[in-house]
């Protein structure tokens, strides 16, 4: 096999900053990420961003199908030539976040893993993007800016704990798995990264009855840190037809102090509240 280096330079690529391209030229972490992956010949394999391919070779060796998706058309022409001998990998040139994923589930009955090495400009984007084909997404391993990871994984109580881990902990069971250091990447990025993996729920860690309302109330929630949240509430427009006493009535049914700051709820609290203030605000007079 070509090493990533040679690669490089056997089709003169010049990394595209634009397309956060940082490919992982470090042998032993790409050998790492693979076998965090866990592929087996049951798997449906999207990945992202799959650059000049230094996973794909192995990824499409052990999976049943990949989809590797990829934006640079230069990078499509690398990916055509080394996988040529494969015939259970596709390669499709296009924008990850307007990949469809639900039409590449075969009958829903096979899930699928999303594999990939992330542009961190679309970080956020992606796992919203992910979030909202859960049905047909069964796990992930990606390679995120390490303060990114951070954040989605934390748990209450610190500063790191916010919007990004409140939703995606509602529907999926993250971990950090692995640090990278830059030096792995050409070209070497300003930030560290880290893998995560998630794996997400059957169902929500709390049914929501509004899965809009919740992310909208979390937003809310999370406006002004350093405030209470009832006062966050209170600013919010999502529930404007709440009146303030009801607003404490229905925090108190949950047994939720308005006077804490937002970072002390935990992700099922939030669910709750999600739930009964959207309760709230349709039928304003309860009792
Ligand atoms: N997986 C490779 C490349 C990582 S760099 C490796 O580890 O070496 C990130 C890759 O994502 C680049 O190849 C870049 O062109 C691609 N990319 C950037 N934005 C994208 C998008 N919106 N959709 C699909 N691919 C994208």
């Amino acid at each position: 096999m070509n090493s990533p280096k040679e690669i490089i330079n056997r089709y003169a690529i010049k990394p595209r900053k634009k397309l956060g391209q940082s490919f992982l030229v470090d042998q032993n972490i790409i050998r790492k990420i693979f076998s965090i992956s866990q592929v087996s010949k049951n798997d449906i394999i999207v990945e992202v961003g799959a650059g000049i391919g230094v996973l794909t070779q192995d990824l499409a060796e052990n999976a049943s199908k990949l989809i590797a998706v990829e934006i640079d058309e230069k990078l499509i022409e690398v990916l055509n030539d080394r996988l040529l001998e494969y015939n259970n990998v596709q390669i499709h040139h296009g924008d990850i976040l307007k990949f469809d994923f639900s039409a590449i589930a075969r009958n829903g009955k096979q899930k699928i893993k999303v594999i990939g090495n992330v542009p961190y400009n679309i970080s956020s984007s992606l796992l919203f993007h992910l979030i909202s084909y859960r049905k047909v997404i069964d796990s992930f391993v990606l390679m995120l800016q390490k303060e990114v990871v951070q954040r989605l994984i934390a748990t209450p109580g610190g500063k790191d704990y916010g919007i990004p881990s409140v939703i995606l902990q509602m529907f999926a069971k993250v971990e950090k798995v692995l640090d990278i250091p830059a030096v792995c990447f050409h070209p070497i990025p300003k930030v560290e990264s880290s893998v995560m993996t998630g794996f997400f729920r059957e169902k929500p860690l709390v049914e929501l009855t509004d899965e809009d309302f919740f992310i909208k109330l979390i937003r809310a929630a999370f406006a002004q840190r350093r405030k209470m949240l009832i006062n966050n509430l209170k600013k919010s427009r999502l529930i404007e037809d709440i009146s303030e006493s009801l607003l404490k009535e229905l925090l108190e049914m949950e047994e939720i102090d308005g006077h804490r700051r937002s970072e002390t709820l935990s992700v099922k609290e939030f669910g709750a509240l999600s739930n009964i203030l959207f309760k709230g605000q349709t039928k304003p007079l309860i009792k």
